[in-house]
């Protein structure tokens, strides 16, 4: 996840944007492996440093601050911050609830949902019910997650494709562009 000027990006962002619905709110845990609550009630009592700087062990530093930065409460020790306030923090880090304004849209996208219905084609040629007719890759109704997922989506469906193409010697010279 990325905190950028314009808003939160990152491949996590990107994976969720698949799903997300213009105008819902989505929840995120910016602390994803461990038991937030847990660990900052350890810190509470064994800790004489600031807890900005404890919860800098646990997520990114400027996260940390920033976040501590805007509740007079947390600007303490671990020792003396309230077990309310305390608590209140681990919550809002844990399952952050946000509604985005909007997203970067397809000036930006990576990847777009929709395209052909893959019933109306070939699984294994990719020809459509339109005989001669065929449709690969993005155009497909087909969304890879992130990792490499769209171009392996889009070079095995023209491998597919070109492997049940008649080959250039069989095309009659009229049919030939
Ligand atoms: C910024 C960005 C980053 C991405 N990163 C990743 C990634 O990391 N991993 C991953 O798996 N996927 C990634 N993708 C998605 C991936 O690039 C696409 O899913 C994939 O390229 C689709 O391949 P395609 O051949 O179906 O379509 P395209 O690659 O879009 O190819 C279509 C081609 O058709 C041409 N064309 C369009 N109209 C006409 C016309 N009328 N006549 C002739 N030619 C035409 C276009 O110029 C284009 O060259 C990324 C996409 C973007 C935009």
């Amino acid at each position: 996840l990325l905190f950028t000027h314009r808003g939160l990006s990152g491949p996590g962002v990107l994976q969720i944007s698949s799903y997300w619905q213009e105008g819902t709110p989505i929840r995120l845990n910016l602390a994803p492996d461990m038991n937030l609550p847990e660990r900052l009630q350890e810190a509470k009592l064994r800790s004489k440093k600031l807890l900005s700087n404890e919860l800098a062990t646990l997520v990114p530093s400027r996260l940390a601050e920033a976040w501590v930065s805007q509740e007079p409460a947390l600007q303490r020790t671990a020792a003396d911050v309230p077990d309310k306030a305390l608590n209140k923090l681990a919550e809002a880090l844990s399952n952050w609830q946000l509604t985005p304004t909007g997203s970067e849209g397809y000036r930006k996208a990576e990847v777009t949902l929709g395209g052909v219905d893959t019933r109306d084609l070939s699984s294994q040629t990719m020809e459509s019910k339109q005989a001669g007719l065929y449709f690969i890759g993005e155009v497909v109704d087909v969304t890879g997650w992130l990792g490499g997922y769209n171009f392996q989506w889009a070079w095995a469906s023209a491998h597919a494709c070109a492997q049940a193409l008649p080959s250039q010697s069989k095309i009659e010279p009229a049919a030939q562009l």
